[in-house]
């Protein structure tokens, strides 16, 4: 069958694909450190262990599975950690990500399937975020994605790599079956920390900033179902199959959500309390936001099923309450 190599694969959004991957009739190869990653997250397809910043490995796992494609999801992606060691995401991600397009372009493996982020976007307050948007990111996650954009630029115009780069929004949900979910440590997202505040897991969930300009004060996001984030992925590989070129797609639904309506959501669909303290901004956080692109529905045919925020919230619930904690 045709392999993919999936870097990440073992964490939440690469297991995902995986699964996905595999249910569209491709063999997922799942590359991974096991930094943020958990290897009994990889049930879709081979493990190879091995770090993005250690070349040969990766030329050795090219030479055994010959994968037509890569999908690249391995990197550090907290944005507050970013702001305070930002070395540490220009070396993993950026020159991981260029370590794995040279070997990529070496093995001849010319498709890549790039998760970016609109955090690459920046502070643009009341802008519609389509993929033509000006990038001015306010924190070192979302430089460190633009510059991998620009190295899968520039090795189009040398070594032919086509790409297809997904600008993410915010991930949430699990899938449905809870066989994989969003398990990460420590956890810095905001729907897992509210569940874990919602069944005691923690004393509360810390609302970060409360004097924003939103309606109600606190940061509005866009919260796209990582279930219709993979299933875009797939189109994404069937899109290189059958174009020349390369595109860049946002993921995301368009829909706005604060925080605090975050936080109402959660109390109506598990029907539980959460217990909030109102707490200081925390540094690099934009304002708002939300997708304004249809690209992927048009062009790709994308068409999200799962991306409701209570369905989010309900899944999300189901993978915590029986997903795989005792790691
Ligand atoms: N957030 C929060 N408390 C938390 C974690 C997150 O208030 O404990 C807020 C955060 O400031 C942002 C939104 O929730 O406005 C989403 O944050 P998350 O870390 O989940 O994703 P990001 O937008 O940083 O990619």
């Amino acid at each position: 069958m045709t392999k993919i190599l999936v870097t990440g694969g073992a964490g939440y959004i690469g297991s995902h694909a995986c699964k996905a991957l595999a249910a569209a009739g491709y063999t997922p190869v799942t590359f991974d450190n096991l930094c943020t990653g958990w290897q009994d997250a990889v049930q879709f397809g081979p493990f190879e262990q091995g770090d993005l910043l250690d070349r040969p490995r990766l030329d050795e796992v090219f030479k055994k599975h010959q994968p037509v494609a890569v999908m690249h999801f391995a990197a550090l992606s907290q944005v507050g950690e970013s702001m305070i060691d930002p070395g540490k995401y220009w070396r993993n991600n950026v020159s991981g990500s260029l370590n794995l397009i040279e070997a990529a372009a070496a093995a001849g493996c010319l498709n890549i399937v790039f998760s970016s982020t609109c955090a690459t976007y920046g502070d643009q307050d009341n802008v519609v975020l389509d993929e033509n948007s000006a990038q001015y990111p306010v924190n070192s996650y979302g430089a460190s994605k633009r510059a991998i954009e620009d190295i899968l630029e520039n090795f189009e115009a040398s070594h032919g790599v086509k790409s297809v780069i997904f600008r993410y929004f915010n991930v949430a949900g699990a899938d449905p079956d809870a066989q994989v979910g969003e398990f990460h440590q420590p956890e810095t997202h905001l729907i897992p920390l509210m569940l874990d505040a919602i069944d005691g897991k923690r004393a509360a969930l810390t609302i970060f900033g409360t004097d924003y300009d939103t309606p109600d004060g606190t940061c509005i996001r866009d919260y796209v179902h990582v279930c219709d984030l993979v299933d875009a992925h797939v189109l994404g590989i069937k899109w290189l199959e059958d174009n020349k070129g390369s595109r860049v797609f946002n993921l995301g639904t368009g829909n706005g959500f604060s925080v605090r309506e975050v936080v109402d959501n959660s109390r109506s669909v598990t029907n539980r309390d959460v217990p909030i303290v109102e707490g200081e901004r925390r540094p690099g956080d934009c304002t708002r936001l939300v997708s304004g692109s249809s690209r992927a529905v048009t062009e790709l045919g994308w068409a999200p099923t799962r991306s409701d925020m209570a369905t989010m919230i309900a899944d999300a619930w189901r993978w915590h309450q029986n997903g795989h904690f005792d790691r």
